[in-house]
């Protein structure tokens, strides 16, 4: 690496006329006609003939600046008269989060280094707020910014304005190659390194426009495919928080069938009854059924149950209720048993054993028999005799115009 640095360096190119020339380009001597770039004190050329031509300061001991001032002239003066430039090669990357929370998606499309012709290219030509080295033209109109580095980068906000900005770096061109050139032109335009602060250029190409849609189409497709997954879990949840919820209950029901108390309850009353139902036991195990006989005869699952004969109380539903029920509403088993339980009142045993029938449980409750299911059974009968009707169902039963009770009302008048 050339100490660049070094206030002793000598400068590598002297200007005439606006151009930069190297030693051996102009004559020998003060004649040269060249002044420094940088401190523009007159330059000696001093022909070599054993060693490399060179420029010295002509009664000037030391110049700061003269080796970077003269080696980015020159680069400059370089792209201005060749016309052309490789520029870097480009990653264009891309991203979406298409889910919350995670990892973005990424893709890139790659363009690699590329020669480009510079239409027009000029120095020093102010951009806004910035001036960079060159401002060129391509083909595709689109402009190119050069910056060349010797010593000092470009500066940061400049790199964010300015588009389509890039740096030729020659701070580590090798000193043979300052003083070639052949090889310090090769290296301004194809070889030194190089690097875009900005570009624009692909940004319209098919091929990123495609990377990019491909992308954006695969995170649309992830997004959704997340939400289906996320309503389907939701659903998951709310079902198993319903089953768990119906669990919970089913479970307290239980749990308060089963408990104690309830354990307590039936074998108080099992216990309370049990003279009773073994009675009942009896009187069901020694009843006789009478032989059949008219409407008021009409055997019956569980008559056994009533205190009176079976002919009794149907002959009082028969002759004594029915003939009472109004003959424009309904009535049900419910109703007619009430008043068969009024005219004929549980035998003592039976009586506490009818008003706890609902809270026998198992064999007990099994054995103990529904009056009202017997009622309803011989209604049943009855209607089907068409002695009386159905009602708009089977546990309801009315009268009708014209039965055997309005009959023999209408025949007495
Ligand atoms: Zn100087």
């Amino acid at each position: 690496m050339p100490k660049k640095t070094d206030s002793n360096l000598k400068v590598p190119f002297g200007l005439k006329d606006g151009r930069l020339y190297r030693p051996d380009d102009v004559p020998s001597g003060l004649p040269c006609g060249c002044i420094c770039p940088a401190c523009e004190t007159k330059l000696v050329a001093n022909h070599g003939k054993q060693k490399r031509s060179y420029f010295s300061h002509h009664r000037t001991e030391s110049c700061a600046g003269g080796y970077e001032t003269a080696v980015h002239l020159m680069a400059k003066q370089v792209i201005l008269d060749e016309m052309r430039l490789r520029i870097p090669p480009i990653t264009i990357p891309f991203e979406f989060s298409p889910i919350e929370d995670e990892k973005p998606i990424r893709s890139s499309v790659r363009y690699p280094e590329r020669d480009v012709e510079l239409v027009v290219v000029v120095a020093e030509k102010q951009q806004g707020r910035w001036r960079p080295d060159l401002t060129a033209t391509l083909k595709n109109h689109a402009p190119l910014y050069i910056e060349i580095l010797v010593t000092h980068a470009v500066e940061e906000e400049k790199a964010e304005t300015l588009d389509n900005l890039v740096e030729v770096d020659l701070s580590n061109i090798p000193l043979e190659s300052v003083y070639d050139a052949k090889a310090f032109s090769e290296e301004v335009v194809l070889y030194a390194p190089r690097r875009w602060y900005r570009c624009s250029l692909y940004d319209d190409l098919k091929r990123t426009k495609d990377a990019r849609r491909e992308l954006e189409e695969r995170a649309a497709r992830m997004a959704s495919e997340h939400q289906a997954q996320k309503a389907e879990q939701e659903k998951k949840a709310y079902h198993a928080q319903m089953a768990q919820m119906r669990e919970e209950n089913r479970r307290k029901v239980s749990q308060r069938l089963k408990s104690k108390d309830s354990f307590k309850n039936d074998a108080l009353i099992h216990h309370k009854l049990r003279g009773q139902l073994f009675k009942l036991r009896d009187r069901k195990a020694a009843y006789v059924a009478p032989p059949a006989g008219g409407l008021d005869n009409i055997p019956v699952d569980g008559e056994w149950v009533f205190s009176v004969p079976r002919s009794t109380w149907q002959h009082y539903i028969l002759e004594d209720c029915l003939p009472n029920m109004r003959v424009d509403q309904s009535f049900t088993a419910k109703d007619i048993l009430a008043k068969v339980v009024h005219q004929f009142p549980w035998s003592q045993d039976i009586e506490a054993i009818m008003q706890m029938r609902h809270k026998l449980s198992g064999t007990d409750g099994q054995n103990v028999p529904d009056p009202e299911k017997i009622v309803a059974d011989y209604l049943r009968i009855l209607a089907l005799s068409a002695v009386i009707s159905f009602g708009a169902d089977q546990n309801s039963f009315t009268r009708f115009w014209g039965d055997r009770w309005s009959k023999h009302l209408t025949w007495k008048g």
